[in-house]
């Protein structure tokens, strides 16, 4: 039975109460304690950073030459927070209610009310430590929409908030790197959970530039590793993303949930090749003001400027009036998915639709106008100072779409596809972020908490600092009250030897094959399978021969990989090697999980169970539950479920019309 420790009373009390009642750790006794961060992105920064200044002993890792190259790096929009700025109807309950029902009523409401309460003061945090959020003329911090709301409460940086937030923790990091409370290890990748008596104990890591093995203790080890989209191959997630930190978790008892809630975001740069590895995010923020749409005709060939109004459709808007282009991902992606199943699809592939900014250069480009006080304006010169002002919003975005399309979106608009992009999926944690093994926590995108089956823009951010700066600052505390006691291990005990040995014979059997294909081959092919059979739509049956292919391409990776160069020397072929091994054993069991769930909710959309317009049929009376695998060994899970209960949101039936 999973006990989630949810604080009892009133939802928005709980977090509150909790603070106070949590044991705490004296300053002497912090000095003593020693705590393993894994991964220096928003979450692991913030956590490490946080905690250092508590004044604990911390060892932070990342695979990346510096903590400023983690994935977050790359986050565009902006971050949520309910800090009502723009008095148009916002609170911390409203935060809390669009999560719940952007994530279709499977996550837990304790969690996610405390993340929208710690929201407000993200944002104070960030701000002080000189993140750059834009500002209105008047100095004021700026918002705008992200999807599923119906408020503007995102808080932004241009396209660069994940940068700017970054480089704010980053700072806070490396001041505590400087005072000697945090020890940075770059370059080193975590391959195993050290545990003894059942409690998480330290890790196995692997120096990438020597290759060496190294073991180190810690009281305890946060696992702050990020998301796995890179298991279909082809993500908006950066390179190297990947699941085996929170892997060897799993394997150490760790449980893993709902691996198949996937978030497949709709604006992105379509696939142009088969010989791409990568995919490009344009972020959600530009659905604020672009309009999307398709040809009305099917087998359209006039180019998009060509085709008249009266014969666009503007499916978004007309399927959902209510939120119009800004419905959720999950629902956005969909919908593209459809018209361009039904044919209406755009470019040479079909597998594109527009993103269309031409009426948002008119309508900023009157307002212009109307502040400068000009009358009698020219089109041209209302579409000039239109461009102006979504080139101050948008202008890197538009730049980077201009790069790899060759084409001026500020001319003709974007074409754009659904691509991979989030993982909701992850290690199970409690209220206090505790995995099933004691003393090991999962922080940011690593674990599965509060986005439920479809995470809503901008709260990935949010979700990572919370937990980083706010949560996990007090729920450690009240383990390592416990473990004052407990002196720390000497890396020669047995248990470090045994997962050293582990982590060695592996690495040797992976050299050994010598095989024929590369590394890179497999990935591309385990992606294609799942993104076919556990992608946007699934059914039970390409489930079920998902399954056995995934099993067959485990045995062929294992008999006939080649890793090229010596193991111990810098040697990227075997780091990706050993990720792409991980995400084999994680693609079956995302293809056993979506074939257990039979019904479809957010992101995990089973053809077989679907509204008669086309939306996710959910089945709250049989899966209305957090479904969290044990591993059992080769090819073995044992379902857990954790059961959701609403005490203050009603589920009912998604609703953005
Ligand atoms: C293109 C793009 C744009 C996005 N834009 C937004 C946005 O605007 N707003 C929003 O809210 N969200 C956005 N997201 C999502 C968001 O960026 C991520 O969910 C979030 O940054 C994840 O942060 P994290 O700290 O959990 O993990 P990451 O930033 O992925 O960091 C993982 C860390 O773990 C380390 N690591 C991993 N495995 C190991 C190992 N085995 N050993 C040692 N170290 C390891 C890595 O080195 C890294 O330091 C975007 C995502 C993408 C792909």
């Amino acid at each position: 039975m999973l006990n989630s420790k949810i604080p009892a009373g009133n939802l928005e009390k709980k977090w509150e109460d909790y603070k106070g009642h949590c044991k705490l750790v004296n300053p002497a006794n912090k000095r003593k304690l020693e705590v393993i961060v894994v991964g220096t992105g928003l979450a692991g920064a913030s956590a490490a950073a946080s905690l250092g200044e508590l004044g604990y002993k911390v060892k932070a890792f990342c695979f990346q030459d510096s903590p400023r190259r983690a994935h977050s790096i790359a986050a565009q929009g902006g971050i949520n927070a309910a800090k009502n700025y723009q008095n148009d109807g916002d609170s911390v309950f409203r935060l809390f209610y669009d999560t719940i029902k952007g994530g279709d009523y499977r996550a837990r409401e304790a969690n996610v009310h405390r993340l929208a309460e710690v929201s407000v003061n993200i944002i104070d945090q960030c701000v002080a430590q000189g993140v750059p959020f834009a500002r209105e003329y008047g100095g004021l911090l700026s918002n705008r929409s992200f999807g599923g709301t119906q408020v503007q409460r995102t808080f932004y940086a241009a396209g660069q908030t994940g940068q700017q937030l970054l480089i704010g923790a980053y700072q806070a990091l490396e001041r505590q790197v400087a005072l000697g409370n945090v020890k940075m290890y770059s370059r080193h990748e975590m391959l195993e959970v050290v545990k003894i008596d059942g409690k998480a104990r330290g890790i196995i890591a692997r120096d990438l530039v020597s290759g060496n093995l190294e073991k180190h203790f810690g009281h305890a080890v946060l696992l702050c590793t990020g998301g796995y989209g890179n298991v279909f191959y082809l993500s908006t997630n950066a390179m190297g993303s990947n699941v085996t930190a929170a892997w060897k978790a799993h394997r150490q008892g760790a449980l893993f949930s709902n691996p198949c809630f996937t978030q497949i975001h709709p604006t992105c740069i379509p696939v142009s090749g088969d010989h791409q590895s990568k995919l490009t995010l344009m972020s959600e923020s530009l659905r604020n003001d672009g309009r999307i749409w398709v040809p009305k005709n099917l087998n359209e060939t006039r180019k998009a400027v060509d085709i008249p109004e009266e014969e666009r459709d503007y499916y978004l808007e007309r399927r959902y009036p209510a939120f119009g282009n800004l419905v959720p991902r999950d629902v956005a992606s969909r919908a593209a998915k459809e018209r361009c199943d039904a044919g209406y699809g755009v470019g040479t592939s079909k597998q594109a639709v527009y993103l269309d900014y031409a009426a948002a250069i008119l309508r900023y480009g009157k307002i212009e106008a109307g502040k400068q006080g000009l009358e009698n304006v020219s089109q041209e010169a209302i579409i000039a100072m239109g461009k102006e002002v979504v080139k101050e919003k948008y202008g890197n975005l538009f730049d980077m779409y201009a790069k790899i399309t060759g084409e001026d979106p500020y001319e003709v608009p974007m074409r754009i596809y659904p691509a991979v992009h989030y993982t909701m999926g992850g290690l199970w944690v409690d209220y206090e972020l505790q995995t099933t093994v004691p003393g090991l926590y999962a922080l940011g995108e690593a674990n599965f908490s509060e986005h439920g089956a479809n995470r809503l823009g901008a709260s990935a951010l949010m979700q990572g600092l919370a937990d980083g700066y706010f949560v996990i600052p007090y729920t450690i505390g009240n383990y390592l009250a416990d473990e004052i006691y407990s002196k720390g291990v000497d890396t020669n005990h047995p248990a470090f030897e045994e997962a050293e040995k582990t982590v060695r014979e592996r690495i040797e059997k992976l050299m050994s094959i010598k095989g024929t294909q590369t590394v890179e081959s497999f990935h591309k092919r385990l992606g294609k399978i799942i993104w076919d059979k556990c992608g946007m739509a699934r059914n039970a049956e390409g489930l079920k021969q998902a399954i056995a292919e995934v099993q067959a391409l485990k045995k062929e990776f294992w008999s006939d990989v080649r890793i090229p160069g010596e193991i111990n020397e810098m040697n990227p072929e075997l780091d990706k090697a050993n990720r792409v091994a991980d995400f084999i054993e994680l693609g079956e069991l995302m293809c056993i999980d979506a074939l257990n769930r039979n019904e479809s909710c957010g992101g995990h959309f089973r053809e077989e169970y679907q509204t008669e317009d086309g939306e996710a049929l959910r089945d709250d009376e049989n899966f209305m539950y957090v479904a969290s695998w044990e591993f059992k060994g080769e090819h073995n899970w044992e379902l857990h479920k954790e059961e959701l209960k609403y005490e203050v949101i009603k589920p009912s039936q998604r609703n953005y019309k």
